[in-house]
């Protein structure tokens, strides 16, 4: 199988919750290698950006308000497989469907406020990798 990117960012809420350490080690212990991160706190602006896809949802509003109400942390992951794996990994948008042990299941508290992003393509994890990180900030691991 192909080796893929996907952007994982550690929300708002997994950071205030001080989850941030058990995230990171979750993902390493699920063989994900980490070729980029960093603390970022989004403007509205910039969120709102990020989200655009959902700009005609209903709830796009509380998603923008949300991802920039604090602190977030941006992750590039890659790994086998990765967009799939790492969508396995944290479970379902909404946590009360998350499988056990999912992040969203451990650490999630909410549909919207759900402990972390995971890219849904490969051609959008690229973008969304791009959108955080420069070239010179992401470190080819050539796996
Ligand atoms: P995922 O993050 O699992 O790919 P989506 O791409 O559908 O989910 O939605 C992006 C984000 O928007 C979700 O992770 C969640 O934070 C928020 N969201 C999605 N659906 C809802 C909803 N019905 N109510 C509130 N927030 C939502
Ligand atoms: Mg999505």
């Amino acid at each position: 199988m192909a080796i893929e990117k996907t952007l994982c960012i550690l929300k708002p809420d997994a950071v205030k919750a001080g989850n941030i350490g058990n995230i990171i080690a979750h993902i390493q212990k699920e063989g994900f290698k980490i070729q980029a991160m960093k603390l970022a706190r989004l403007s509205d602006r910039s969120a709102g950006k990020f989200y655009e896809v959902h700009k005609e949802r209903p709830f796009y509003g509380s998603l923008v308000e949300f991802m920039s109400s604090g602190a977030c942390v941006p992750i590039a992951l890659e790994k086998e497989n990765a967009i799939a794996e790492w969508r396995r990994v944290i479970g379902a948008t909404d946590p009360a469907e998350a499988a056990d042990g999912t992040i969203r299941k451990l650490y999630a508290t909410s549909k919207g406020e759900n402990a972390v992003h995971g890219s849904d393509s490969v051609e959008n994890g690229l973008r969304e990798i791009a959108f955080f990180f420069t070239e010179a900030e992401i470190a080819e691991l050539g796996l």
